[in-house]
């Protein structure tokens, strides 16, 4: 199978189609976009004012983008990095963004349970693998900084202990921490869709928003009017008028194995569900899924010239084969397992990869977005802020860092598709020449890192 938006879906079925705008209409809050973001932002602020009228409108169904394809981390990254936030804020303002952030990891948790949404989650923390020494370079830096903080964490793993907990061939070490659970993408997509319909929100799908402008979002059935107007499109926004050039659309694509048999297990291990990741500059992510496949993305066609998006899911040929080589690379006991599904999606990525979410009192617009690849979690703390900031409350979170941060533009056509591939190249040559033996992180990579302001 290819595509059909993603092996996530198909696992549960895609859903019964909801009703479309049925015309133009007027609410409190309107939300485009039914992924986490918006169907977060929807749950936080029906929950704290019930008799708000919200409108949640959706192109397709809710789920449909990123938030029923992705790599099921529910983890604690901040997007871009915490250094970015330590210049701009100082020590503490990054610390607190941080730890807001770990404490997500658990809100969705416990709001999965308490919402009763079965997402097969399982809390087994967040296991970056090394495969050469520049990566365990890396690695070891990153632990290091992290015992700078309070409340450190990191643990740094020997080769021999790497393995013992996923026997990645050719491990050299390995970094671990506990902020983070394997989720199934689609299941808490579609279990959030259905609690905040019965909390009373109004969840209208097969509705293309065309602009949004101060108090309306303007669609192909009609024009809602609301006070307040939430963007929560991410890899879509360059669709939406004066968009075109915010958010780089950027694709990331995954394969997932058949069930592996009992075999196999014992040679990986892997018994504690933790999402697997490595340190290469280009890199993966996995997770073990609660049927005993391996779900493996990464690396693939990573940009469409003009910021093109999607074609529900459908993955190209080579880059199956790279996911698949790179399956059988780190595990060889999958040598011989099928691949049953690939499948790709948009993420958001702004001009200095860094999140944001904000509200403009003026006009009423607000937004949030640009998660690149670590918006699971992030989009469960977006929603509680732009809860906040709609509702005046002043609560912690909305001074957190990323509140109300501006990016400029990304470069027109064809600089921009020039940029991506020239990044996407220089990581490719210094994963390669590290691999081949070079023992510190290549120059190639540090200066993709600074020309494209990562
Ligand atoms: C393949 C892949 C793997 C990933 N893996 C991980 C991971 O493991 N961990 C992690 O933390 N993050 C991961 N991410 C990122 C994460 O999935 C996203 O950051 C997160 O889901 C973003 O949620 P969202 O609601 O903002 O956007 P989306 O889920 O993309 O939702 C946006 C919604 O808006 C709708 N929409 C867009 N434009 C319009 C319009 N004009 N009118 C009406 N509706 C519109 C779309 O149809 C879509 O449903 C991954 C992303 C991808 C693509």
């Amino acid at each position: 199978m290819n595509g059909s938006v993603s092996f996530w879906w198909n696992q549960i079925d895609l859903p019964e189609t909801r009703p479309a705008l049925p015309g133009s209409i007027q609410a409190d809050v309107c939300i485009v976009g039914a992924g986490y973001t918006g169907l977060w932002t929807a749950y936080y602020l029906k929950k704290a004012v019930p008799e708000l009228r919200i409108v949640v409108l959706e192109q397709k169904f809710a789920g449909y983008g990123a938030s029923g394809r992705n790599g099921g981390w529910l983890t604690n990254s901040v997007t871009g990095g915490r250094e970015q936030y330590i210049k701009s804020h100082g020590r503490d303002s990054a610390h607190r963004f941080q730890t807001a952030l770990n404490e997500t990891v658990d809100e969705v948790i416990r709001v999965a349970a308490h919402e009763g949404i079965d997402a097969d989650i399982v809390k087994g923390g967040e296991f970056t693998v090394a495969r050469n020494d520049a990566q365990y370079g890396r690695l070891a830096a990153y632990a290091a900084g992290e015992a700078e903080w309070d409340n450190t964490d990191v643990e740094l793993l020997t080769a021999a202990q790497a393995r013992e907990r996923i026997n990645v061939a050719g491990t050299t070490g390995g970094a671990w921490h506990p902020h983070a659970a394997r989720i199934q993408p689609a299941k808490l997509a579609e279990g959030l869709a259905r609690v905040v319909e019965s909390l009373g929100v109004e969840l209208y799908e097969n509705t293309h928003v065309i602009e949004i402008a101060p108090g309306q979002a303007i669609t192909d059935r009609g024009t809602v009017t609301a006070g307040h107007v939430v963007r929560a499109t991410e890899g879509f926004t360059a669709g939406l008028k004066g968009l075109h050039r915010a958010w780089l659309p950027m694709n990331s694509s995954l394969v997932v194995t058949e069930p592996l048999s009992d075999a196999v297990w014992e040679t990986i291990g892997w018994d504690g569900r933790q999402v697997l990741g490595d340190a290469a500059h280009a890199y993966m992510y996995a997770q073990r899924t609660a049927d005993d496949r391996i779900a493996i993305g990464g690396r693939g066609v990573p940009y469409r010239y003009g910021s093109q998006t999607d074609n529900d899911g459908q993955t190209a040929q080579s880059t199956i084969v790279l996911l698949k080589t790179l399956l059988n690379t780190f595990f060889p006991a999958t040598g011989s397992a099928q691949i049953e599904h690939a499948w790709s999606g948009v993420l958001g990525v702004p001009r200095d990869w860094a999140a944001t979410v904000g509200l403009d009192p003026q006009t009423g617009l607000a937004w949030a977005g640009g998660y690149v690849g670590t918006g699971v979690t992030a989009t469960n703390l977006a929603g509680r802020t732009l809860t906040d900031l709609i509702l005046g409350n002043a609560s912690d979170i909305v001074s957190l860092p990323w509140v109300n941060h501006r990016v400029r533009n990304w470069e027109p056509e064809p600089l921009r598709w020039l940029a991506v591939k020239a990044l996407y190249t220089a990581y490719g040559w210094a994963d390669s020449a590290e691999q081949k033996g070079r023992h510190t992180t290549s120059p190639l990579a540090k200066m993709a890192d600074i020309v494209s302001g990562r």
